[in-house]
């Protein structure tokens, strides 16, 4: 027998238009490009959003088109995400910090129709546009006075096209489980790959991330999403605000410490939610200039762990509650969020601590275990470290284009790569990650690329690249290697042949040579005996130049 309840299917465009209808007025804040500060209601945001709509409709674009962003976060990046999906199309939201190459490969992986891009990158869509052809048409997310000069092939002026339309436009119904959004992840080795959301994933993340022991928003918050809008739809917050009313403050470029602390206290921010790079800067100048926060309470920080002592310079300097997350964009992408249960209500300030510290425990809607390498479930004991395990509605089930083929394990769980302990309470803590990859700043870097080039060089017979701590980036890379017998190979002429191979922030910190390196007893190379040593190696302090724009 069925239920006998309306069975209306979960639409991202049902979230902006209850927060019109029910929040109008509730302001959204952007730092623009162009410099000014530019706030409106989410009622305008949501006849904004039916306008762009109509726009591509004009333009072409059909269901399940594909329509790229290269933005910042910010009100028109906002309403791409629902003018788009809204329609029955995918918003392809493009991480600028990859290589060329790669978004090269990604645009025309995903055939992006158009391309809606920010100022910022009016030099990088210059060298990108030529090898997209596939693009019909690449959109400054700005108005007629700003446009750009310089010449891009087909560029539009995003606010003419809205400026030619009306907000007279019905969002339409459809099957929940159509594609919403597409987000590209680096993988190991090879390309990138694409996570294709659904409206019913997209819009059921974000009830579960809006719950007190998540994120714990309501029509009382002011966030401020400081993970960009490109990864992973900066955490889930453009739907998630919506739903519930939140006000949003949106940094745009600005992500510097006194930009974002300017914003925090002119829209009298609430809640955050970064990774902790950008913690880092934010501290470091409120520091320098001896500030306090005058209202925010919480942010969430993951993406990477989070260092003690940043939590406990925000418990303690800055009276900030941090919620620990953890999650990957497979998972939409949030896994678990820290927070305490009634039973930790008279544990010691220090257990307290070490709670925090933890990644969280599960959300309702994701499942975990963690498996020994033969897929054997381990105890939920806190101790046993295994692989982590996951499912759940909002997890991915096969990567766009079924690339890699079959990601799951036979019985339906999703390897993430990374390895933990659970505990009895569901608290994750992560340990260790089995896949080769370096996380800096928040953006990836591949260890067998970086160690492909090294044995390029001569003089090299073994190399190894393992992620150590760095006080800025989280992670960077410490590269490892064997010489050949009789060769005099310096560190700087090993660093120095990177150059011109890979990005200049991907290029090792520091060169460690070895007679030989560890490898297990099948003969592969052991890289958890490495980073069990090296975690702390000491880089040599002066910070890299990883990222113009940190
Ligand atoms: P991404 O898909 O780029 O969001 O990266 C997801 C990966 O980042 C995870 O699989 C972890 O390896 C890492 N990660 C995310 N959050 C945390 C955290 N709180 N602590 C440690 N690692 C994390």
């Amino acid at each position: 027998m069925q239920g006998l309840m309306m069975n209306m299917p979960l639409m991202i465009s049902s979230l902006i238009r209850h927060a019109d209808r029910y929040h109008g007025d509730t302001e959204i804040v952007s730092r623009t490009i162009e410099g000014p500060i530019h706030r409106y209601t989410y009622a305008d945001a949501h006849a904004r959003s039916r306008r762009l709509a109509r726009a591509l409709v004009r333009l072409g674009v059909q269901a399940s088109d594909r329509v790229g962003t290269l933005a910042w976060n910010g009100h028109r990046h906002f309403e791409l995400y629902y003018g788009v999906s809204g329609m029955g199309a995918i918003v392809h939201t493009i991480n600028p910090r990859l290589f060329l190459e790669q978004l090269a490969y990604i645009v025309g992986h995903a055939e992006d129709r158009l391309i809606f891009f920010d100022l910022t990158f009016v030099p990088l869509v210059q060298k990108l546009a030529p090898l997209c052809k596939g693009v019909k048409a690449w959109i400054a997310l700005t108005d007629r006075t700003h446009l750009p000069t310089e010449s891009i092939p087909g560029v539009l002026c995003y606010e003419d096209l809205l400026a030619a339309e009306t907000d007279a436009y019905e969002w339409p119904e459809f099957d929940e489980n159509t594609a919403a959004g597409l987000c590209y992840t680096s993988g190991t080795t090879g390309n990138p790959k694409g996570v294709l959301f659904s409206h019913r994933s997209t819009i059921l993340h974000a009830f579960a991330t809006c719950l007190p022991d998540a994120k714990g928003y309501s029509a009382q918050s002011v966030v401020l999403p400081i993970v960009p809008m490109f990864h992973v739809n900066a955490w889930g917050i453009p739907y998630s605000a919506p739903l519930v009313g939140a006000k949003i403050v949106f940094p745009g470029a600005g992500l510097d410490g006194k930009s974002l602390y300017e914003m925090f206290e002119r829209e009298h921010v609430t809640s955050s939610a970064g990774v902790p790079t950008v913690w880092l800067g934010l501290i470091a100048y409120m520091k320098q200039n001896n500030l306090k926060f005058s209202t925010l309470e919480v942010t969430t920080i993951g993406g990477a762990a989070v260092p003690p002592a940043m939590m406990q310079t925000l418990r303690d300097d800055f009276g900030i509650r941090v919620m620990h997350g953890w999650g990957m964009t497979e998972m939409s992408p949030v896994g678990t969020i820290g927070s305490p249960k009634a039973k930790h209500r008279d544990i010691s300030a220090d257990e307290r601590f070490r709670l925090a510290l933890k990644q969280g425990r599960p959300l309702y809607g994701v499942d975990m275990k963690i498996v020994d390498p033969e897929g054997n479930e381990l105890p939920r004991d806190g101790k046993s470290a295994g692989n982590v395990l996951v499912k759940g509605p909002w997890v991915l089930r096969e990567y766009f284009r079924n690339e890699g083929g079959n990601p799951l394990t036979p019985d339906g769980w999703l390897p993430t790569g990374d390895v933990g302990t659970l505990d009895i309470d569901g608290y994750l803590q992560i340990t260790d990650r089995s896949k080769d990859m370096i996380k800096s700043g928040g953006e990836w870097i591949s260890s067998i690329e970086l160690e492909n080039i090294a044995v390029g060089h001569p003089a090299v017979v073994e190399a190894a690249v393992i992620g150590v701590r760095h006080p800025k980036w989280d992670e960077r890379p410490l590269l490892f290697v064997v010489r050949k017998q009789g060769c005099d190979l310096t560190r700087e002429a090993m660093l120095d042949f990177y150059c011109g191979k890979t990005a200049k922030w991907w290029i090792p910190d520091d060169v460690v040579f070895v007679d030989e390196l560890p490898h297990t007893a099948t003969g592969k190379l052991s890289k958890r005996t490495l980073r069990e040593k090296y975690r702390d190696y000491a880089l040599p302090t002066a910070p890299v130049a990883v990222r113009a724009d940190d």
